[in-house]
């Protein structure tokens, strides 16, 4: 989030500049304020739930939609008053909109024979196109003749024949189901890397941005709650809606009791947390303590460490292969979620319901949130 000033040039670092957007409609801000300068060659999600503001965005992009206040400018360029073809950028939608009484070729070749380019590099650039999403052999067949991944790739193909300088996705996966869409994620990533395009995606989908992405911001109520790498959003969030918002999260409710430099201890009703860094935050303050499923260790042996443990019983225990989810019940009511990996087959000292056990967690395990 920067809010850098327009350069005359545009440089690879801020390709594109998106500078104190606002998009009211009749008294409601759906974009309120945002500023953000992506990189060349970057693949950008915008993430968050429905009606958060991320499609206006896209659309003000696109220019389907018009700022009420605010400026994009892109390699240098202010978009501002471009109407939509005249923008050097190409939107694909989650319905693909591919002809279906044109072949996949005579679709891939559609915008750039409208553009009046030669009919020899016309031909080239569709076949580069269909080598590059590996469609080659399926060049004549109709769209319903292709499965929905490959009409997938048949709308990115179309997409980036015209060789744009930044791609715009909605929700791109949308139409498909969830193993296609998890192939076709990393195919479109490694297509578009392969391109160098920049490229803005928006998704609801929390794992599809962090797949997909190199970084994401998380919308809520128009605003950005926060950009980061999917490491950084997943491992550092701000604020309590981020943590909930991407990924599993327990989230336990405390006060500050010892706040040093380098270590903070959290009261909670069911355990003394041992923070190993300061925060900024006063003695007394309430907070949140937020720690992921998979960062518990359980057992039935009481953990030599008083701080970061918390004794209860197992309620519910969800077998998913490679990891079984626990619900343990703490004394104060509050469920803890544990995620841990199966790594042997069998354990010895297998843990089933009702079992009283200890959660245990490391001292850099856990995030404190003050807002
Ligand atoms: P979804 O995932 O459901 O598409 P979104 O995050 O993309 O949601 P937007 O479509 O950007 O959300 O909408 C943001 C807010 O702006 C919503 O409250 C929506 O009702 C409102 N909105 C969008 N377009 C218009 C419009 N043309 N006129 C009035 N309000 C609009």
């Amino acid at each position: 989030m920067t809010n850098a000033p327009a350069s005359a040039s545009g440089s690879d670092s801020s390709y594109l500049q998106i500078q104190n957007i606002v998009k009211d409609f009749g008294g409601y801000k759906a974009v309120n304020n945002v500023s953000l300068d992506i990189a060349k060659g970057e693949i950008f999600a915008l993430l968050g739930s429905s009606g958060c503001g991320k499609t206006t965005l896209l659309r003000m992009l696109a220019g389907f939609e018009t700022p009420t206040s605010g400026r994009i400018i892109l390699n240098g360029q202010d978009l501002s008053g471009l109407p939509p073809y005249d923008r050097p950028l190409n939107m694909m939608f989650q319905s693909y909109a591919l002809f279906p009484h044109l072949s996949v070729w005579e679709n891939i070749a559609f915008g750039l024979k409208r553009d009046g380019l030669p009919k020899d590099q016309v031909g080239e650039r569709v076949d580069a196109m269909l080598k590059l999403v590996q469609l080659g052999k399926f060049a004549q067949r109709k769209p319903h003749q292709l499965s929905g991944g490959q009409q997938q790739r048949v709308a990115l193909a179309r997409s980036l024949a015209k060789q744009p300088q930044l791609l715009l996705l909605d929700e791109p996966l949308g139409a498909l189901d969830k193993k296609l869409r998890e192939q076709t994620q990393i195919e479109l990533v490694n297509i578009i890397e392969q391109v160098g395009v920049t490229c803005v995606m928006v998704t609801h989908d929390q794992e599809e941005a962090m797949t997909m992405a190199s970084r994401v911001a998380v919308m809520s109520e128009g605003r950005f709650l926060q950009v980061g790498s999917p490491s950084d959003v997943y491992e550092t969030p701000q604020t309590r809606f981020v943590a909930d918002f991407i990924g599993n999260v327990n989230l336990m409710e405390g006060t500050v009791e010892v706040d040093e430099a380098d270590h903070v201890v959290i009261g909670s009703p069911d355990c003394k947390h041992y923070v190993g860094h300061g925060i900024t935050g006063t003695l007394g303050m309430p907070v949140t303590v937020a720690l992921r499923p998979e960062k518990i260790h359980v057992s039935r042996n009481k953990p030599a460490d008083d701080f970061n443990t918390a004794q209860g019983t197992i309620e519910e225990m969800s077998y998913f292969g490679s990891f079984t989810v626990y619900r343990i019940k703490l004394p104060s009511g509050q469920m803890l979620k544990v995620s841990m990996a199966n790594t042997v087959r069998q354990r010895d000292d297998e843990l089933t319901w009702g079992d009283s056990v200890w959660a245990h967690w490391s001292r850099s395990a856990h995030v404190v949130l003050t807002q």
